[in-house]
């Protein structure tokens, strides 16, 4: 039995950079707060290039690789995701609201 479709759906209601811009702190629509490092964010990115098509093709990003990384722009992709442009120039990422939602608040 799946249970995806009965999960309440928490949407952001404030995307916001703080500590200096090293941390997209968000602000759900059900009261929770979640904070994520951007190096961690950045080297979670599940694109294509960064995961491949399969685990071996990994690049198997590590947050201490992206020391100083910030986040160029950020824009709603529907209502399900986000679009972020890395300072790096990496523009291929999307982070889907229940990724952001799911991970663990790393700051
Ligand atoms: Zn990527």
């Amino acid at each position: 039995m799946s249970q995806e479709h009965g999960s309440i759906e928490a949407f952001p209601e404030s995307l916001e950079l703080t500590d200096d811009d090293s941390v997209l702190q968000i602000a759900w629509d059900d009261g929770h707060t979640s904070r994520h490092r951007l190096d961690v964010l950045r080297a979670a990115c599940s694109c294509a290039m960064c995961q491949g098509h399969h685990p071996s093709q990994s690049l198997n990003l590590k947050p201490e690789q992206f020391p100083g990384i910030r986040i160029t722009d950020i824009a709603p992709v529907g209502r399900y995701a986000y679009h972020i442009v890395w300072s790096d120039g990496h523009d291929t990422g999307i982070y889907t609201l229940k990724m952001l939602r799911e991970m663990e608040s790393t700051a």
